[in-house]
């Protein structure tokens, strides 16, 4: 197999015990990132590395498991539920924190949506889903219509939410006309149609990519952008504010900036939170007012939580964004920094 560090002889047994996710890029993905000027900061996202070998962490670092409440569907937070519709992507990340997943044969994909659709109908709490995996829209249109099927008609639900890279790795998918009767058929049923697109650099960003997204908006589909923050790809406060900058210019609000998660096989990944704080601070540096839309997030098993400062007294600030106890949202809490702590966990609790 081939890594960035060279080829070597592995077999299959020992891929599937280090969880080394499938390798598959899209050739228009792969032409963008060769003619991008990045390529020795994007090969990191999509080529395997002999790194991933001695990565350690957790394959659910976010509780995706215990969240889970009928199979396929999450509901972790009141007003949010979470979908896995597919175990596939056009394109693997090798940091993906569902590498337990992707491009496998999982049971974990919802199998069944009117079961689905019957939680959801007895949670008016939940007023939005999230159609998530794996990339939603490596899916026919009329699998999603399908899906769409029995979302639609709940009252409750206000927005039904696309998380997907297919605009960077396959800009073409977005060709497909009956897509616009898709999001039509959103709008019709009174929700909010909403893409979020997975932009972690300015240079994955293609023409073809930003022509899409404008059309797909003046047909009324909303986007935001969420980006991981990952070592020798974007650590680098002038990229993500050139990146949010590009979002911002083409329509699409940068929404959250991740901690990447200590993965097991990714967690090389990972930058300090002295240093993820830094480059938060350095973007805001950046940007005009309406530019800086982003939250520096770190998403924990307890919640998601908002990466505030490093104070002078060595302690690390921080508020749940959301958790399964509202009483917790917004509370700002701190704990002591440890030198390279990189995780809420790392971190001493005093
Ligand atoms: S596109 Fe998303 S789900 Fe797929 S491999 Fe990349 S990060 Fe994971």
């Amino acid at each position: 197999m081939k890594f960035i560090e060279g080829a070597r002889l592995v077999t299959d047994d020992e891929l599937q015990a280090n969880n080394i996710t499938r390798y598959r890029v899209t050739r228009d993905y792969r032409e963008q990132i060769a003619a991008s000027g990045y390529y020795d900061q994007l090969k990191y996202i999509v080529e395997p590395s002999l790194q991933e070998f001695e990565s350690h962490g957790s394959l659910d670092t976010s509780g995706e498991h215990d969240n889970t409440v009928v199979l396929g569907l999450q509901h972790k937070y009141a007003q949010t539920g979470l979908l896995l519709v597919t175990d596939r992507c056009a394109s693997y990340c090798r940091y993906c924190f569902r590498k337990r997943m992707v491009g496998e044969e999982s049971n974990e994909i919802a199998p069944d949506f009117a079961r689905v659709a019957q939680y959801i109908g007895r949670h008016p709490e939940m007023t939005n889903v999230l159609l998530s995996g794996g990339d939603p829209f490596v899916l026919s249109t009329a699998k999603l219509n399908e899906i769409l099927d029995h979302l639609l008609p709940i009252k409750h639900l206000e927005s039904i939410r696309f998380g997907t890279k297919m605009v960077a790795f396959a800009p073409k998918r977005f060709d497909d006309s009956a897509l616009s009767r898709l999001f039509q058929r959103i709008h019709e049923a009174g929700k909010a149609a909403i893409i979020v697109t997975h932009f972690d650099h300015i240079g994955e960003m293609s023409v073809e990519a930003q022509c899409k997204i404008r059309s797909l908006r003046a047909e009324g589909v909303q986007f935001l952008n969420q980006s991981v923050l990952l070592a020798k790809v974007n650590d680098d406060s002038e990229i993500l504010a050139a990146t949010f900058a590009k979002c911002h210019q083409i329509g699409v609000r940068p929404y959250y900036l991740f901690q990447a998660r200590p993965v097991k096989g990714a967690s090389h990944f990972q930058v300090s939170l002295r240093r993820g704080l830094e480059i938060t601070r350095g973007i805001n540096q950046r940007l005009s007012g309406i530019q800086k839309t982003f939250k520096y997030i770190m998403s924990h098993y307890t919640g998601k939580i908002e990466i505030l400062d490093l104070g002078d007294d060595g302690r690390v600030y921080m508020r749940y964004h959301q958790n399964k106890n509202p009483e917790m949202i917004g509370k700002i809490f701190s704990r002591s920094y440890v030198e390279a702590a990189c995780w809420l966990d790392d971190l001493h609790n005093e």
